[in-house]
């Protein structure tokens, strides 16, 4: 945590509704933690022709700057799911967009923006396996180890953060900031 914010100190506060961020992960960082993670899913995927299935909203921007660094054959597919209202998770996930490509026999990549409980990623996980996906594997801008409440491995983690709630690059705070390019924290 203490790396980001010290980079992070020269940058102002953002209000997002009744709420103040202060600046915690720089552009640059996200950056080179993103080509790496982008780096090892070349190195282990690049002759599987694997199907990226992106959890929106939130994972939109960390998807679209991955897939540009990926040189292999790849699909890149969303769903649309939701568990969390306000800063505290509900505990229910509800999937809004289906899947429509073919997942049997595949490998399947779930992008994440941020793995919290792991409740997201469980039930997309139980529905790809059910679907016949042959290898899955995960990855994620951001886990919160502490926080995480479930069994499957996380196989590709850009930042590990602490639990505190984080907006921008993607991830909103009731709406807004998902359009600021470095990540913000509750301040
Ligand atoms: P989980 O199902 O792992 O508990 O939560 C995953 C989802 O909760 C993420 O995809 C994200 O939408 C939301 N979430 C979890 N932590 C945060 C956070 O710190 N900030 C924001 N904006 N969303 C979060």
């Amino acid at each position: 945590m203490g790396i980001f914010a010290i980079f992070a100190s020269h940058m102002s506060l953002v209000t997002l509704h009744n709420k103040q961020f202060k600046p915690y992960i720089l552009a640059d960082v996200i950056h080179e933690r993103v080509s790496q993670v982008a780096g090892n899913l070349s190195a282990d995927l690049k002759n599987s022709f694997p199907l990226f299935v992106v959890v929106l909203n939130g994972s939109f921007i960390f998807a679209a700057d991955l897939v540009k660094m990926l040189k292999f054959p790849c699909e890149i597919s969303f769903v649309k799911l939701s568990s969390y209202e306000g800063t505290g998770s509900t505990g229910k996930v509800h999937e809004i967009i289906g899947l429509t490509e073919t997942t049997e026999n595949r490998t399947v990549v779930i992008i994440e923006d941020i793995v919290d409980t792991g409740t997201t990623l469980e039930k997309l996980h139980d529905l790809l396996k059910h679907k016949g996906a042959e290898q899955i594997k995960t990855a994620t801008l951001l886990f919160k180890p502490m926080a995480y409440k479930k069994t499957i491995p996380v196989d590709y983690i850009c930042m590990e953060i602490p639990n505190d709630f984080v907006v921008g690059y993607g991830l909103d705070y009731n709406g807004l900031g998902r359009n600021l390019k470095d990540i913000y924290v509750l301040a």
